[in-house]
């Protein structure tokens, strides 16, 4: 099963696409993971990335495009994977239809979680991520018991350096000039389902589920 989840910073594609990886057991291939992974070792990538992160732009589409045509080359991605904020602009859809039909592959379910702005902006601002685990909190909606400490393992949590309103703001504003038209790319090949970002996550989960079968 080979999917794509679209949707806006901040509506829970990251959370649901863990989520998805767990239960279906295969890959969740985020771009945005990816980059801040190449950033901090400091990668060539990653000191090619860094600047257009930090300011909530885009990373070039040959960056990007070329990151994830190794990565779905890999074993683990045999038997399907889970696209999460990739692709961004439609350059980047066209370039992924092109690897997939070099490979015999094809998508499967395009899913577009949608949410208001400003419950966005809101929702990022407040955020935080277990540094070990990953999981995911929020200093409102999702107090850790401990602050600044992990639920669920030894670790610690920390904020990702681009979640502040300016930058947010931002994000937001390039997922609606460049990410937006993406979803004309995919909205009339029959795979292509929208789910209401603003219910609770485990509906959300759920919705998706039973699309996914
Ligand atoms: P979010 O969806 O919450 O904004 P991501 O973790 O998906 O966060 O991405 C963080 C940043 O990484 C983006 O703001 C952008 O700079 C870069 N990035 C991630 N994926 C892409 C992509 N497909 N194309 C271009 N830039 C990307
Ligand atoms: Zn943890």
């Amino acid at each position: 099963m080979n999917l794509i989840l679209m949707g806006p910073p901040g509506a829970g594609k990251g959370t649901q696409a863990r989520r998805i990886a767990e239960r279906y057991n295969i890959p969740q291939l985020s771009t945005g993971d990816m980059l801040r992974a190449a950033v901090k070792a400091g990668t060539s990538v990653g000191l090619r990335a860094k600047a257009a992160m930090e300011s909530g732009g885009l990373v070039t589409d040959d960056i990007v495009v070329g990151i994830i045509a190794d990565r779905i080359g890999e074993a683990d991605c045999a038997h399907g994977f889970i696209l999460d904020g990739f692709p961004r602009t439609v350059a980047q859809a066209t370039a992924l239809d092109g690897m997939l039909t070099e490979r015999g592959l094809k998508i499967d379910h395009v899913i577009d979680i949608t949410a208001d702005t400003e419950a966005l902006v809101t929702r990022i601002t407040g955020r935080s991520t277990c540094s070990l685990c990953g999981e995911g909190y929020h200093a409102v909606y999702k107090k850790p018991a401990v602050a600044g400490e992990c639920d669920k393992c030894d670790g610690t949590l920390t904020t990702r350096a681009d979640d502040n309103e300016e930058t947010v703001r931002n994000r937001l504003t390039v997922y609606h000039q460049q990410t937006a038209p993406v979803i004309e790319h995919y909205r009339n090949g029959g795979k292509f389902k929208t789910i209401d970002g603003m219910e609770a996550m485990d509906s959300v989960f759920e919705k998706l589920c039973a699309i996914l079968g």
